[in-house]
Formats: structure tokens, C-alpha cells, sequence
């Protein structure tokens, strides 16, 4: 696989495991892999920003269909060589044999990247369009659980939906199968973006009444201008704030004001869900740095 990735360095550590089974609480910041060379800077920009915040780990996306698989699996290693910061490695199983997916982690194994978020992924182009498994691949996340497991000592994480998965027939079998996922050996668990605190809250006391006490952190995707409020149905099925809607619209001809509502929100549903007992927060980025700095400043976290 002519990946191009970095010369092998050194164990990134398996902290989260750790960190999460003594009640510590995660801080970590999520990225996606960029298309062109001016994005690649803007990425390693925003990254070299956010490492002074000192977070838990930071995460790397995965294409749709495993699009990105090279640059994924690239950048990922550039973190771990290349900067202070622990990074997570996103994986997916679509389109991938047991096989291949075994050959990923290897290459991760190699650079000292100990630490995946394993998905099931969606399909391209239609996320919700039929899923198919590949012939010699894994159908669930809880699969790719198991086989990441298997391969080595990999500290795990898994995908929750506070507001249940969208293919989920209905809420009770969507619980059941993320136990099940957990139980398959996931150290933690990221949800799905969701703007109500509340809908956080009802999953994760029915997980913990289902007798899962894996840590759920919640991630957080704030939304500062009125254009990232329009592309929210598709990126997630996560309702958004009628009220937050309806000032942001109003306020659209003075970004800073919609900036500023949509950092307000972000930071006190932070507040809320760290005194809920939530066991940390995962920021979507989308790259940049500013308004994750922002926010985490507001919340007044430890550096
Ligand atoms: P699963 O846990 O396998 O669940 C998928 C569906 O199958 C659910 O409806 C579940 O209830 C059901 N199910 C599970 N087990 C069973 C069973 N045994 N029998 C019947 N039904 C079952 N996608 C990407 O492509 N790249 C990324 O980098 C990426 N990162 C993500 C990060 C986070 C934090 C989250 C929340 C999602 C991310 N996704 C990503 C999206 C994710 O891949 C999709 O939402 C996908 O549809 C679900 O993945 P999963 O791992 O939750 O799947």
C-alpha cells in the first residue's frame, strides 16, 4: 500500500483508556483529512494552535467509502511523529475486507498510532442509501470492535447517537446494539453532534440503566455563522434550537453577532454537560482553530 507515511517512531501513548477508567475527563478536537495543499496548511496551522491547549487527543476523520484512507492514515502519522498531541485514528468498514482493514492497522501499529475510533461508516454519496457489507468484511461496528482487538493493544472507541442512529428501526434495539457494541471491548464512546443537552442526558441514563458504563463524551459542534446553520440537516439528523435558529437568521446581516450566539450556546452547553458529569468534550473543528480556542478559554479548562 503506497501510503507515503512517516518513518516509524515511538508508542503514542494509550492514555484515554486510562485517563477514562480513573474518572478523568477528556478534552479533544476533531479534523478531517483536507483535499488540496493550501487546506493541508490551514490543517497543520489550526493543529499547531490547538496542541498549546494541550488536549486529551486529537481525532482524524475517515472518508465517506474510505476515500481518504491514504490521507487519513498519513496525517495521523504525521501527528504522532511529528507533534506532542495523541492522535485517534478514525476507521471505517466500508468497502474493506478483514484483510485490508488488518493491513491499516499494522500501518498504524508501525507509526506508534495505538488508538482507533472504530465505525461502521456510510455508504458514498447517499450516507442513508443500502449498506453493503463487502464479501470478506464486517457488517457491524461491533465487528470491527472485535477484529481491532484482536490485532493488538488498541485503546478503542466507538460512534453513540444520542438521538438514536438514523437506520435505527426504533430506540430500544439502537441501545441495545451500542451495549453491545461497547461490550465488544470499546473503551469510550464519541456521540453524533446534537444541540439539546437534554437528549445527551436521556441517552446516556438509559445506557447506564442498560448496565453500560462506558464513558460517552459528548461532541460539540458549534455553529457560528448563519451558512454552517443552513448545511446542519446535512451533516446530522440532530435537531437544532428553534429559538437559536430563528436569532441567528435575524442577526445574519452582523456575522460577529451570529458568531457570538453560537459560541454563547456552545459554551453553556458545555457548562451544563461537564456539571451533568459528562466525561469530557470532543470539538468539532472543522479545521480551524479560533472558535475551539475561544470556547475552551470561556470554559476555563486546564492547559
Ligand atoms: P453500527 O454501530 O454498526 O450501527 C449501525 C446501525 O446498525 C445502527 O442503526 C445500529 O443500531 C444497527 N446495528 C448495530 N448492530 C446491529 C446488529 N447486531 N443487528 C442489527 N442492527 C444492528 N463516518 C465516516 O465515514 N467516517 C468517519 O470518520 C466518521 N466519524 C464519526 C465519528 C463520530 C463521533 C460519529 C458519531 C460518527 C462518525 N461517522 C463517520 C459516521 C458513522 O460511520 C455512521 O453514522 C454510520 O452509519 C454508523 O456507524 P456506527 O459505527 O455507529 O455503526
Amino acid at each position: 500500500m503506497a501510503l507515503g507515511i512517516p518513518s516509524k517512531r515511538g508508542d503514542s501513548a494509550v492514555s484515554i483508556r486510562d485517563l477514562l477508567a480513573r474518572g478523568g475527563r477528556s478534552y479533544s478536537f476533531e479534523f478531517m483529512p483536507p483535499r488540496t495543499a493550501a487546506a493541508e496548511a490551514g490543517l497543520w496551522r489550526a493543529i499547531r494552535r490547538l496542541e498549546s491547549l494541550s488536549p486529551t487527543f486529537v481525532s482524524v476523520t475517515y472518508g465517506a467509502g474510505g476515500s481518504t484512507r491514504g490521507r487519513t492514515v498519513n496525517i495521523t502519522g504525521r501527528i504522532a511523529a511529528e507533534t506532542t498531541l495523541t492522535p485517534v485514528a478514525h476507521l471505517t468498514a466500508v468497502g474493506h475486507s478483514v484483510a485490508e482493514l488488518r493491513n491499516i492497522l499494522g500501518h498504524y501499529a508501525d507509526q506508534g498510532v495505538r488508538n482507533i475510533l472504530a465505525l461502521r461508516g456510510d455508504p458514498p454519496g447517499d450516507p442513508l442509501g443500502p449498506w453493503t457489507r463487502h464479501p470478506q468484511g464486517v457488517r457491524y461496528a461491533a465487528e470491527l470492535v472485535s477484529l481491532i482487538r484482536e490485532s493488538g493493544d488498541f485503546c478503542v472507541g466507538v460512534a453513540a447517537f444520542p438521538e438514536s442512529h438514523p437506520r435505527s428501526p426504533d430506540r430500544d434495539s439502537d441501545i441495545r446494539h451500542f451495549v453491545g457494541k461497547c461490550r465488544a471491548g470499546a473503551d469510550y464512546a464519541i456521540t453524533q453532534m446534537f444541540f439539546d443537552v437534554e437528549s445527551y442526558l436521556r441517552f446516556r441514563d438509559q445506557v447506564a440503566a442498560a448496565g453500560c458504563r462506558t464513558p460517552i463524551i459528548p461532541e460539540i459542534m458549534p455553529v457560528t455563522t448563519v451558512r454552517s446553520l443552513r448545511r446542519i440537516p446535512t451533516l446530522s439528523t440532530a435537531a437544532f434550537p428553534d429559538r437559536l435558529a430563528e436569532r441567528m437568521l435575524a442577526a445574519e446581516a452582523d456575522p460577529k453577532a451570529v458568531r457570538a450566539l453560537g459560541i454563547d450556546h456552545a459554551t453553556e452547553m458545555c457548562r451544563r454537560l461537564l456539571a451533568e458529569g459528562a466525561p469530557g468534550l470532543h470539538f468539532m473543528t472543522m479545521n480551524f482553530s479560533t472558535v475551539t480556542t475561544e470556547i475552551y478559554r470561556n470554559l476555563e479548562l486546564p492547559i
